[in-house]
């Protein structure tokens, strides 16, 4: 990639992701204290050193599984159209409210630092999402969602940015109208980037420097024209004023990964970091197990802490630990230890 050719630094990586840092005059992150460093700080660490502490740093909730689009590299949409129905067996909803208030409950002076209200679906499609982002931020939390932008109108945008949202990721899959139409089935590539920019102009008026904003796509496999995308994708964000840019590898649905070539040690990161929770308060270690064949607990009938702590979560880290991660059948046919040996 001609990152240094263009003057661009590379941020953050994970196994199946890169991004960008901003440029000084879009950085968000002179404008947050001192703590937030050592938030981060700890978050690499606890993924390089395999030690998990007594809590996770962060939670991924899902406020529901429902979304207003069927997009074509999307789990769900492959799970919809295949009829399968183990990432929602009791089918399309919205998670509840006083079931949220009792996971923020659980986690006050616990270690929390962060939450990201989506997971499965589109978060601003849930009726009480500025409600559930003022509850975090009350609780000191960094609250951030993952959006398509879709129905992110100007209204919205106020009621989140004022409820207290720290970080907003972009969800938009191609620089060019024609193709993002194509991947993001029911979504309308101006009216999406109005949303955007909407919601940027607002974020200025407040004043809200230390706001972080990013616009992700996932990169087509085999796309032979990608210096030209991704140059044009970071001219259109740039333009917006958007303050990181990010690229992630793409997972295939249908795929035997089990098959392709992945090292032999691999220890995923995120569990030692974070835990999901599906829309019904179900838990899972990671983002890559839609099909909850690796469930680690339940909130409706144990603390977040009881989970993390847990027999289930402490065995599947030793499996990863110890080099055994294919002895588990969910890792071991997972694409994140084969993306992890692949270049962006
Ligand atoms: S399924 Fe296993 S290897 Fe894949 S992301 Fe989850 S924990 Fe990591």
């Amino acid at each position: 990639m001609t990152l240094k050719a263009n003057g661009l630094t590379e941020g953050y990586r994970s196994p199946t992701y890169y991004e960008l840092t901003a440029p000084t005059e879009l950085d968000w992150r002179p404008h947050r204290p001192l703590s937030y460093l050592t938030y981060r700080r700890d978050w690499d660490e606890r993924g390089r050193t395999g030690k998990a502490g007594v809590y996770p740093l962060h939670l991924d909730i899902d406020p529901t599984n429902r979304c207003n689009l069927r997009c074509r590299m999307c789990p769900r949409t492959h799970y919809l159209e295949t009829g399968q129905n183990d990432w929602a067996p009791f089918g399309l909803a919205d998670l509840d409210l006083a079931l949220y208030e009792k996971i923020i409950a659980f986690s006050v002076g616990e270690g929390l630092q962060s939450v990201k209200l989506n997971f499965l679906g589109e978060p601003l499609l849930h009726p009480k999402l500025p409600q559930m982002v003022s509850l975090a931020a009350q609780a000191g939390l960094w609250v951030m969602i993952n959006t398509n932008a879709v129905a992110l109108n100007r209204y919205l945008s106020k009621k989140l940015l004022k409820a207290g949202l720290t970080d907003i990721f972009f969800s938009f899959d191609s620089p060019y109208e024609k193709e993002y139409e194509n991947i993001r089935v029911g979504a309308r590539y101006l009216a999406v980037l109005d949303n955007i920019a909407s919601f940027m102009e607002v974020k200025e008026e407040l004043g809200l420097k230390h706001v972080q904003t990013r616009a992700s796509m996932v990169i087509g496999e085999g796309e032979r024209d990608l210096e030209r995308i991704k140059s044009d994708y970071i001219k259109l964000f740039r333009d917006l004023k958007v303050a990181e840019i990010g690229f992630g590898l793409p997972t295939v649905m249908g795929r035997d990964y089990s098959s392709l070539p992945a090292p032999d040690h691999f220890v995923c990161p995120d569990l030692f970091r974070r835990l999901f929770i599906f829309n019904d308060g179900i838990c899972g270690p990671c983002c890559g197990d839609w099909e909850r064949r690796l469930i680690v607990g339940d909130v409706n009938t144990q603390t977040i802490s009881e989970i993390w702590n847990g027999e289930i979560y402490q065995k599947l880290r030793q499996s990863h630990l110890s080099g055994h991660y294919r002895d588990i059948p969910a890792c071991r046919d997972c694409s994140v230890p084969y993306l992890s040996t692949v270049e962006a």
